[in-house]
């Protein structure tokens, strides 16, 4: 498999590893988007959100916490983003990872967040629940 994440997990190629246990392996993404922006990794080879399986996503995630904080004292930032990409066009490295972004003053990262509360019915807003609820149902 030519997998760019699975070659750094297995010691194929370096990265600069900041935090591994028998799950999870994390090193600091090479574009640095921001100083400390930093890859969380399950070192099972998974896809994207849609694959992965229960246990991996407890691996990789419980151990967020603890590298948020590290972070934050190793860098001071005023503040920090959780980012998953999935799917292409959105995901490059089709090995699911989790981006800890810490934000400074003036970065050049932006995340637009648009508000359309007044172009939405509650009707609208009932149809999405129903919608995804009803999907649900066959998970
Ligand atoms: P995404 O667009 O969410 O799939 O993000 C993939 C990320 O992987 C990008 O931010 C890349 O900079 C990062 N990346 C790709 N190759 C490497 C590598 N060899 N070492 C560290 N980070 C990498
Ligand atoms: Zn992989």
């Amino acid at each position: 498999m030519n997998c760019i994440f699975c070659k750094i997990i297995n010691g194929q190629i370096p990265a600069y590893k900041v935090y591994e246990d028998e799950k999870v392996l994390a090193f600091l993404d090479i574009t640095q988007t921001t100083k400390g922006h930093t890859l969380v990794v399950p070192k099972k080879h998974v896809k994207n959100v849609y694959e992965m399986d229960e246990q991996s996503m407890i691996a990789v995630h419980s151990v967020i916490p603890k590298l948020a904080k590290a972070i934050n004292e190793a860098f001071s930032p005023i503040g920090l983003n959780v980012l998953n990409n999935n799917d292409a066009p959105l995901q490059s490295v089709f090995h699911y990872h989790v981006h800890l972004i810490p934000r400074y003053e003036d970065d050049e990262f932006k995340i637009n967040m648009p508000n359309n509360i007044d172009k939405l019915t509650k009707d609208q807003f009932v149809s999405a629940v129903e919608s995804i609820q009803k999907a649900l149902r066959n998970k």
